[in-house]
């Protein structure tokens, strides 16, 4: 028998998944159900990342994908039990500093915070009624993307608003947290010296923000109220000035939905290179959109590292994780170029290598590349839920 933790991350078409043994870090089996629908995909991969052949099914719903997924899972591994699943849910709300058990009441309490994140709350939450709908008794546990930033003072927390806002939910909660969780549990053996020191760490993906870490816990970060704030993504714009949506809906006479499009879908590198949100596809463009775009990124990027910095009393270390930060590596030169006011000084050759530090020797502060890895921050509160 093999006992394991299913790790859940479900989009609005999507669901990745991952397998994990009921003890260590390397998953026994990984996996993505896409475009889960009409079309809907499955590709899975196996303990030593060899692609596994998925068994036949409904890939129409969520519901679907996910007994398909298990039936798949149950054919590699015989005598499968899952001890747990847990759930990537993108908000917790002020009140869940911590992984939690669901329970009808919390799914109501997580319900109730839709409107705070209406793009991906419905879907993380489909997520959680279909696997308990699919594993009856088997304990789901939700992950929030918030709760690492729960440890922020309350000036951190709260916009200039009247204190009622703030009262009503109106405040920044930070994501991407569930990253920034691996990162500190990760740092300790990485980088000893620094870890408990300054930290910025520059989650860069599709969707990008940055956090600063003082001690391991997040004393700031760029992303807000919502997942839009701080720096422009793929597709989203991050900072903007609030009156630009005060002219959209008065002189533009754009609706709630327009400009949720605009600034969710339209925007960022897409909305800057006119041509695509891939960074991949930009560095290799050569339009002068698309370099603009580009230079748009890491200007944003290199200001909010100061700004992050400037929070903590200053840097000890600076870490790229997510797709652009483990893997542009022009990208990481371009931003750190003109940070060496900073105590910050790449080493080229570092920088074009697989190693984790790509600071130069004498750099003052230590400049690392980590992988992201929140299904495993996912899988270990799982397993702790589970044994408590
Ligand atoms: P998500 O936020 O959807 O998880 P990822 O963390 O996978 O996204 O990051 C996707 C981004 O990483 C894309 O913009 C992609 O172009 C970029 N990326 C991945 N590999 C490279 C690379 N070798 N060079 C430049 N950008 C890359």
């Amino acid at each position: 028998m093999t006992e394991a933790v299913l790790t859940l991350n479900a989009g609005s078409s999507s669901l990745k998944f991952g397998l994990f043994p009921a003890q260590g870090d390397r998953p026994l089996a990984t996996g993505l159900a896409d475009r889960i629908g009409e079309q809907g995909t499955l590709t899975l991969r196996g303990a030593d990342g060899r692609p596994l052949t998925p068994s036949s099914g409904d890939l129409s719903t969520h519901l679907g994908a996910i007994r398909v997924m298990i039936d798949s899972l149950h054919a590699e591994y015989p005598g499968l039990r899952l001890l747990a699943v847990g759930h990537r849910v993108v908000h917790g709300g002020a009140a869940h500093a911590a992984p939690v058990r669901v329970t009808d009441a919390v799914l109501d309490q997580l319900t109730d915070l839709t409107p705070f994140a209406p793009l991906h709350q419905p879907h993380n939450l489909s997520g959680i009624r279909a696997a308990t709908e699919a594993f009856p008794g088997v304990p789901q546990i939700a992950c929030f993307d918030t709760a690492f930033h729960r440890t922020q003072d309350r000036v951190n927390q709260t916009y200039a608003l009247p204190r009622s806002f703030y009262d009503d939910g109106v405040r920044r909660y930070g994501f991407h947290g569930l990253s920034y969780d691996y990162i500190a549990g990760a740092l300790p053996d990485i980088a000893p010296d620094v870890a408990h020191g300054r930290v910025v760490v520059a989650h860069l993906g599709n969707g990008a923000s940055m956090c600063a870490m003082l001690g391991g816990r997040s004393v700031a970060s760029t992303m807000g109220f919502t997942a839009l704030d701080g720096l422009p993504m793929g597709t989203r714009c991050g900072q903007i000035d609030p009156g630009v949506l005060l002219y959209l809906m008065d002189q533009k006479q754009m609706t709630p939905a327009g400009i949720t499009d605009l600034l969710y879908r339209q925007s960022g590198l897409l909305g800057l290179s006119g041509l695509s949100n891939d960074m991949r596809t930009l560095e290799a463009a050569g339009t002068p959109e698309a370099a603009e775009a580009v230079a748009h990124f890491v200007a944003r990027c290199q200001r909010e590292i100061g700004s992050l910095a400037a929070a903590m009393g200053g840097i000890d270390a600076l870490v790229f994780t997510g797709g652009i930060g483990e893997n542009a590596r022009r990208i990481r030169a371009a931003i750190c170029a003109r940070l060496d006011w900073m105590g910050i000084t790449l080493d080229p050759a570092r920088n074009e290598g697989a190693g984790d530090t790509i600071s130069a020797e004498a750099s003052p502060v230590v400049v690392l590349v980590l992988a992201a890895n929140e299904e495993l921050v996912i899988a270990r509160a799982a397993r702790a839920a589970v044994a408590a």
